[in-house]
């Protein structure tokens, strides 16, 4: 079994229990983390805390220095580490290596580069200097479905800003965050500013959140896992930035573009197996040209090939557990009873093994229903059809309890920006416009709070300090 990553040491977990890690394309068990414990957590938040005063007073230049020769490393075996993502995790490998591992390392590079360019003395208000300080020891817990990523947002600002971490990332999918651990070692990270523990959110995760010694909780995950941790935090009046669910809107206005629409929001809502928190999962189009769109999506999505990950021509692998697998039959099943038209996909299972689901698209889906309203988190398309104007198409987008990410699709951008700022979330997408891994990324309503990325990521991980003179 694998060992933790504890004070600049690998060592062995108190529990000598295992975490099962499973390659969800063949069902195999491929390698064993160990389930954490509460005696870990200690010894991970004990070795952060000592790290700290030394770690938060060395010059933001060279804290940049370490974090961008880690994120070279990450560069240096991509494919490596693309190899463990696409195993551990079923993205297809192309996505493992573009997605999954170079954006990652872009997104470190990044922090990399604030931590050299920021400006953490310079402000001044009347006769007070303002400092931005690090926040402290920070608590990160991170998802699966993007498992290096999620991690690399972040630790890589965090670690800029000169706070030290004890990082839980997800017990599925877990084999990237040791990779990183094993980069940080080697690109001479002082012992104690990192640390890793694989095991159960409840457990690890709880410990994290309630520990005294703990400033801040960055969580990423599912909104009731988010929910819980905003209430234990709030014990010791911790810091919390939470990166939730998304259920988010294509908007198409009639005079849009439909064929690019349609291939887009395909392939935005089937990315990475539709495990993506800001996924395009509600299609929302005008009555007139309604049909003309649901044809056009179906036959983007009936392009997404199922198959393994490592085969050329996957467009879609399997998701990442048989938990979640059934998850998603759950909600097609429920779909067709609440009388929405399966247009494409379906229940059945594609291939003999492995967590498949079919790419799958539902047309006739009204506000409300619940395959419109809670994330299914698979590759599932719901259309939707308005009538009247666009109040009407306004009011459906912004009408779930998220506010994530979202499009819109018209003639003229100007027109298209009106809508966009007419929407309850934090990113939208004008006309296909490209994901800005720089831009501050993050929820509005239970999607969640705060921000990731670029200079609005790094400035969750500061305090303020006014000096007066
Ligand atoms: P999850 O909530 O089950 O788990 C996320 C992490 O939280 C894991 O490390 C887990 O062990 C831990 N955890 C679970 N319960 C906990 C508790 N009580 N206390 C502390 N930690 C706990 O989510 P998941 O299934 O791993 O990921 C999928 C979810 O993540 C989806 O809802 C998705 O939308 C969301 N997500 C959001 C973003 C975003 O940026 N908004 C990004 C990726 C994923």
């Amino acid at each position: 079994m694998r060992h933790l990553y504890l004070d600049g040491a690998w060592r062995p977990s108190t529990s000598g229990e295992s975490i099962d890690v499973i390659n969800p394309a063949t069902e195999e068990l491929i390698d064993r983390v160990p389930a954490g414990t509460p005696a870990d957590v200690e010894v991970a938040v004990a070795a952060a805390r000592e790290a700290f005063p030394s770690w938060s007073a060395t010059a933001p230049a060279e804290r940049g220095r370490i974090l961008a020769a880690a994120a070279g490393l990450i560069r240096e075996r991509s494919d490596q580490i693309a190899r463990i993502i696409a195993t551990d995790m079923g993205a297809p490998y192309g996505v493992a290596m573009r997605v999954q591992t170079l954006m990652p390392a872009g997104v470190l590079a990044s922090y990399a580069q604030l931590a050299e360019t920021y400006d953490f003395e310079g402000g001044r208000v009347g006769n007070s200097r303002v400092l931005r300080e690090p926040v402290g020891v920070v608590a990160a817990i991170t998802p699966w479905n993007y498992p290096l990523h999620q991690v690399v947002c972040k630790v890589g600002a965090a670690l800029a800003a000169g706070c030290t971490v004890v990082l839980k990332p997800s017990e599925v999918a877990p084999l990237a965050a040791f990779a990183l651990a094993g980069i940080f070692d080697e690109v001479g990270l002082p012992a104690g500013v990192f640390n890793m523990l694989s095991g159960h959110g409840p457990v690890v995760g709880e410990a994290l959140v309630t520990h005294p010694e703990v400033d801040m909780v960055s969580f990423t995950g599912s909104t009731g896992a988010g929910r819980r941790v905003a209430s234990l935090a709030a014990e010791t009046i911790k810091r919390v930035a939470l990166e939730l669910g998304g259920k988010s809107a294509s908007l198409v206005l009639p005079d849009a573009d439909l064929p690019a629409a349609a291939k887009a929001t395909v392939a935005n809502a089937f990315l990475n197996s539709g495990q993506t928190c800001s996924a395009w999962t509600r299609m929302i189009v005008h009555r007139d040209q309604y049909d003309e769109v649901v044809r056009l999506v179906v036959e983007a999505a009936r392009k997404y090939t199922v198959g393994d990950p490592f085969d050329e021509a996957t467009r879609l692998g399997p998701l990442v557990s048989a938990a979640q697998r059934d998850r998603v039959i759950r909600y097609i099943n429920r779909g067709q009873e609440e009388g929405a038209r399966l247009v494409a996909g379906g229940t059945d299972r594609p291939l003999e093994r492995g967590f498949y689901v079919e790419p799958t698209v539902f047309a006739g889906v009204e506000p409300g229903m619940v395959i419109e309203q809670e994330e299914i988190f698979g590759p599932v398309l719901t259309i939707i059809p308005y009538t009247r104007g666009e109040d009407e198409a306004v009011a459906i987008a912004n009408g779930t309890p998220y506010g994530l990410a979202g499009a819109v699709w018209a003639g003229g951008e100007q027109r298209a920006v009106e809508v966009a700022r007419r929407l309850r979330t934090g990113q939208v997408a004008i006309n296909g416009g490209q994901f800005n891994p720089r831009a501050p990324f993050g929820g509005y309503k239970q999607s969640g709070l705060g921000r990731e990325l670029g200079e609005f990521g790094l400035e969750e991980y500061l305090e303020i300090k006014a000096i007066q003179l």
